[in-house]
């Protein structure tokens, strides 16, 4: 999504040259990219996979999680983070996020039942969740903590890379995500069996190739294995990760500057968990209502988080239905080891989130951005608060042009 060029293109060249595509044998960029991974998250294991879904899936059976579980995840996510738990037969049940879009810890705790295995934190549009609140519920409450760092790539909390805090991390390396190669996942952990567990999730033949891992009873797990032009291309943009959050995280730092030194009642700047070392991917306000939300975004291109269509648990259609799989049998909705956990999931559950969401702005940063274009959108930003929180006539401002305000990068931020 980023940056992508002609190194890429060369890798991929000599991964076809050699005919080396098959990562088992002869293939050297998967096992290189795992372990170059595992060393920038300081973590003793990565599996690479297709996806960030599949990713989730494994991570989730890779800790025990199934049928009788619930799981909470965030009521504003990609849907996968939800659909994910329903694989591995367990309930996903949908909590509250908070000011900074994150799952709140306060609703993490208020929503803690019996049957409450684990719990989702997703670093969602690469802000930091309050891990260190997570984890401590986590701890006093017995549960598992996966991260989905889907969004997060190349983000840290207090010097820990986001999906190595918990007791298992999930990374997309889709299109859209800080770092690419089209489609791809990997799962991080360091703990030796929930690593066995996930090559097991992630190749039911793996073990023929690299033999049982110790002390995991092997499983029929489903089909994920990652290319080797897929570890080809991420062995590329490893290189290019930390240059490319670094140069959104300044260009976040260069705007605010300027908007802190003009005062504006009512632009408020969303709560960050980690702001020197989250993604930086996004500058988010929150306005004091919906109308004015919508108001800003008339005016400039930003994009307002609850219009994000499938990030917000009111659009999860298989959810709602209550549609857990294709086989009734297998719908952990239906599954009578599920019968004490809370199935029923209702559009109106979280209203606290919707209200957020529905006055949270974000303006998407971008790591191409020169000097000018951040000066241009520091100005759009004033130039527009003034108009919809100050009362100026609309008419009086001008707005400068800015690469972030192109129709590609305005539906790429809607597309994630
Ligand atoms: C993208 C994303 C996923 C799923 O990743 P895919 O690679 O698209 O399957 C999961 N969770 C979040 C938060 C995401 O943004």
């Amino acid at each position: 999504m980023y940056i992508v060029g002609e190194e890429e293109a060369q890798a991929l060249q000599r991964v076809i040259r050699e005919r080396a595509l098959f990562r088992y044998g002869f293939g050297k960029e998967c096992d290189r990219f795992e372990q170059r991974y595992g060393e920038h998250l300081n973590v003793k294991h990565v599996a690479l996979t297709v996806s960030g879904t599949f990713a989730l899936s494994a991570a989730l059976t890779a800790i025990g999680i199934g049928p009788g579980d619930e799981v909470l995840v965030p009521a504003h996510t990609y849907m996968a983070t939800a659909t994910s738990v329903l694989t591995t037969g367990a309930i996903p049940v949908i909590v509250d996020i908070d000011e900074s879009l994150t799952i709140s810890p306060r609703a993490i705790e208020g929503a803690i039942g019996p049957q409450t295995k684990a719990v989702i934190a997703v670093h969602m549009w690469g802000a930091a969740c309050d891990m260190d609140a997570i984890m401590e519920i986590a701890a006093k409450h017995d549960l598992l903590v996966v991260e989905d760092a889907c969004q997060g790539v190349g983000g840290s909390y207090r010097g820990k890379k986001f999906g190595s805090i918990g007791h298992i991390g999930a990374f997309s390396f889709n299109y859209h995500k800080n770092m690419t190669c089209g489609e791809g996942g990997a799962v991080a952990t360091s703990n030796d069996i929930y690593a066995g567990r996930t090559r097991c999730a992630i190749d039911p033949c793996h073990y023929y190739w690299k033999g049982r891992p110790d002390g995991v009873d092997l499983f029929a797990g489903n089909g994920g294995r990652a290319s080797e032009l897929q570890g080809a291309m991420l062995n590329v943009q490893l290189d290019r990760i930390d240059g490319i959050v670094a140069a959104m995280r300044d260009e976040r730092r260069r705007i605010l500057d300027i908007i802190a030194s003009n005062t504006i009642s009512g632009l408020f700047c969303a709560p960050m968990h980690s702001p020197e070392l989250d993604c930086g991917a996004h500058l988010m306000f929150q306005l004091p209502t919906s109308e004015a939300a919508e108001r800003f975004s008339q005016i400039m291109p930003v994009v307002i988080a609850g219009k994000t269509g499938r990030h917000t648990y009111t659009q999860w259609d298989q959810i709602l239905m209550e549609k857990g799989a294709a086989h009734h049998l297998m719908n952990p909705y239906e599954h009578p080891a599920n019968a004490a956990c809370r199935r029923h999931t209702a559009v109106d559950q979280c209203p606290s989130s919707l209200d957020i969401l529905m006055r949270t702005i974000m303006v998407p940063m971008r790591p191409e951005h020169q000097a000018d274009d951040i000066a241009a959108i520091a100005h759009n930003i004033l130039e527009t608060a003034k108009v919809v929180l100050e009362g100026k006539p609309a008419d009086e401002i001008s707005l400068m042009r800015a690469a972030a305000i192109d129709e590609s990068k305005f539906d790429m931020a809607d597309d994630r």
